[in-house]
């Protein structure tokens, strides 16, 4: 049964923008909050969800995927989010951070060059900026992938993400009651960062794990790293051949280079093999919400060949 808790009475709906409409400034960034177009209810309310009130992967009611990090959701999920929106869901993109602690920020200005792009790495960028560049990339991927509606939180900048952070969104999901509702996210345990080590990126698992505890029965996770890993604990191996391109089209996001727009091509810098190696793929990985399944892996199989760009995405 879904958990369905009362909000707090300080509690402030947060701002989603929509993209029923071109726009030419994404939302807007003060004090390192970002700020978008709030209009909550519309297409997306219980009138969608399919009659019969279940709850299951069909329903027109509305689905959310909750990503660590910018570019979480396009490299893990891209197929299932073109999916849903070909079938009218209202799709909805939960960011938790801006990924603001990338080691590329201190990348960027040391001066070296990198062969997919001009120029050299010759750009200062604060921590908020920084964020504010990977967002960036994040709205353009979004715009591209079509979907109804992004919410931005910016959990976990000088700390780690945790899954009480990632719950107050989950819980706010949950009380707008609407039938139909559909929660994706970023898989924990069962998706290894490294091909040599066990561990989870702990923010895909704070995700991951407030997913899982919400209780609530249509969850579903989705694995990051297997393209470069091949350590995925997957339940189900999704062929994503029909949203292939669009997919593809999505990475590219992440990829642009025009710092004059403040573009760095944050994601590819961050893990160059990964995206290459995902939109080459088409293949996604689903992990189902099984409750106490065992938090940490076995990690005595033999190791997968070494593919190209086993670099913690992050
Ligand atoms: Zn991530
Ligand atoms: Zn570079």
């Amino acid at each position: 049964m879904g958990v369905v808790r009362a909000l707090p009475p300080s509690w402030i709906p947060m701002f989603f923008q929509r993209f029923d409409t071109p726009f030419a400034l994404p939302c807007t960034l003060a004090l390192g909050v970002l700020s978008c177009a709030v209009q909550p209810g519309g297409a997306n309310e219980v009138a969608d969800a399919v009659p019969d009130g279940h709850t299951h992967a069909r329903t027109r009611g509305p689905i959310v995927f909750f990503a660590a990090h910018p570019d979480d959701e396009t490299i893990g999920m891209a197929g299932a989010i073109l999916q849903a929106v070909s079938e009218g869901r209202p799709v909805y993109i939960e960011l938790m951070t801006h990924g603001d602690s990338s080691f590329v920020r201190s990348e960027l200005v040391n001066g070296q060059t990198d062969a997919w792009h001009p120029g050299s790495h010759m750009y200062p960028l604060s921590v908020q900026s920084f964020g504010e560049a990977r967002v960036r990339e994040f709205m353009d991927a979004m715009q591209r992938l079509g979907v109804t509606g992004v919410n931005v939180s910016d959990f976990g900048s000088s700390s780690k993400l945790t899954s009480a952070q990632v719950t107050e969104r989950v819980d706010y999901w949950l009380s707008r009651n609407e039938r139909g509702l559909s929660l994706r996210g970023t898989a924990g345990a069962q998706d290894p960062a490294h091909a040599t080590s066990p561990a989870p990126h702990p923010d895909h698992a704070a995700v991951w794990n407030a997913l899982v505890a919400s209780g609530y029965e249509d969850v579903l996770g989705y694995c990051i790293y297997e393209a470069v890993t091949g350590r995925c604990r997957y339940d189900e191996k999704v062929d994503v051949s029909e949203w292939c391109a669009g997919k593809r089209d999505a990475l590219g996001a992440y990829e642009t280079w025009d710092p004059s727009k403040g573009r760095y091509g944050i994601a590819l810098h961050s893990t160059y093999g990964l995206l290459k190696n995902v939109g080459a793929r088409c293949n996604e990985y689903v992990v189902r919400a099984i409750p106490d399944r065992p938090s940490t892996i076995d990690n005595t199989d033999p190791l997968p060949p070494q593919i190209e760009g086993d670099d913690l995405e992050r």
